[in-house]
């Protein structure tokens, strides 16, 4: 018989039994909250990695698109910017490279707007050009070829790091190959783009045709090809001044010289013929003099090749039938 129960007794036991359930239930209570976190994160971090792995699929399937060859890539256009810019972004390493050439350029303003163009390259001249280049603080466009070699990719992306424009001058530099179709330029066309997209992140908006718009080794209206630049938002750029570098004879630095900067007060825009190219040394050697004379020009100024500029076109586009 129990009947002397200490006084209070009873309650302290329900206390204890009441705290005992307390702590149960909390336990059981932050067991179930951590196990949802768990699942909520779970399925949080198995949705990001479905759209990166799409990211990367995007990607994947543009550029096999773009060099995709035949009639689907000649009506396709290069009208996928966003989702281009999505990939990019999404591409490894790229992303430095490609944010520092779409920043904003401030376009000072001159009377004489001088564009320093390299056709031909990457070369083994490239690093010597761009040093060049560097050491009077003057940018300028390369329209490159699609050179698969590692030092022509180096040189490639040291272009683009530098901050100079990339254009395009035809994946195989072949002009019997290239003009032979609409389909035969398209196909080398997408090579040439995606060649600088996958290296160095940008997709480069304007393009040089191998030997000028005015060229006379297509059988074919050069026009259709122009056409065809056009609808992709691509912009080809001639030149108005030619150093003459390209000739069977190497020309001297004072001829080079003479011929790349006579003319330029005579024009608005000014677009400068030149090569990188390994048979062209003397275009190296003569470019300090050709940037110093422009720089002492007055109200006159070197560019690298934006959407601002004035292009020079050596044919006029088939609209009006002209
Ligand atoms: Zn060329």
């Amino acid at each position: 018989m129990k009947k002397e129960q200490i006084p209070g007794e009873d309650a302290r036991r329900r206390r204890v039994k009441r705290l005992k359930k307390g702590i149960v239930l909390s336990v059981l209570v932050w067991m179930l909250l951590s196990a949802g976190l768990g699942v909520v994160l779970f399925y949080r971090v198995n949705a990001l990695s479905r759209q990166l792995a799409d990211t990367q699929d995007n990607l994947h399937q543009l550029l096999e698109a773009m060099s995709r060859t035949g009639q689907d890539t000649v009506s396709q256009p290069v009208r996928t910017k966003n989702h281009l810019e999505a990939s990019i972004a999404g591409a490894e390493g790229l992303e430095g490279l490609a944010d520092s050439l779409t920043a904003e350029r401030e376009v000072p303003q001159a009377a004489h707007k001088v564009y320093l163009t390299f056709d031909d390259g990457p070369s083994k001249y490239t690093e010597d050009i761009l040093d060049i280049l560097d050491e009077y603080d003057v940018k300028a466009t390369f329209f490159v070829l699609g050179k698969e070699d590692g030092h022509s990719v180096e040189m490639l992306r040291e272009i683009a790091r530098r901050g100079h424009t990339i254009g395009m001058h035809s994946y195989s530099h072949k002009y019997a190959d290239i003009y032979q179709s609409v389909e035969d330029f398209s196909a080398d066309f997408y090579r040439i783009y995606s060649y600088i997209l996958e290296n160095t992140g940008i997709q480069s908006t304007c393009y040089r045709f191998p030997g000028g718009s005015s060229n006379t080794v297509s059988d074919l209206d050069m026009r259709i090809f122009a056409d065809f630049l056009e609808e992709r938002e691509v912009v080809f750029y001639d030149w108005n001044i030619s150093s003459g570098d390209a000739g069977s004879t190497l020309l001297d630095v004072d001829t080079l010289v003479e011929n790349a900067t006579a003319d330029i007060s005579k024009h608005g825009t000014s677009i400068i013929l030149m090569h990188d190219a390994a048979s062209r040394p003397t275009t190296v050697e003569a470019l300090p003099e050709i940037i110093e004379n422009i720089l002492a020009m007055e109200d006159t100024v070197i560019l690298p090749i934006t959407e601002d500029t004035t292009p020079i076109q050596h044919i006029r586009r088939s609209e009006g039938g002209n």
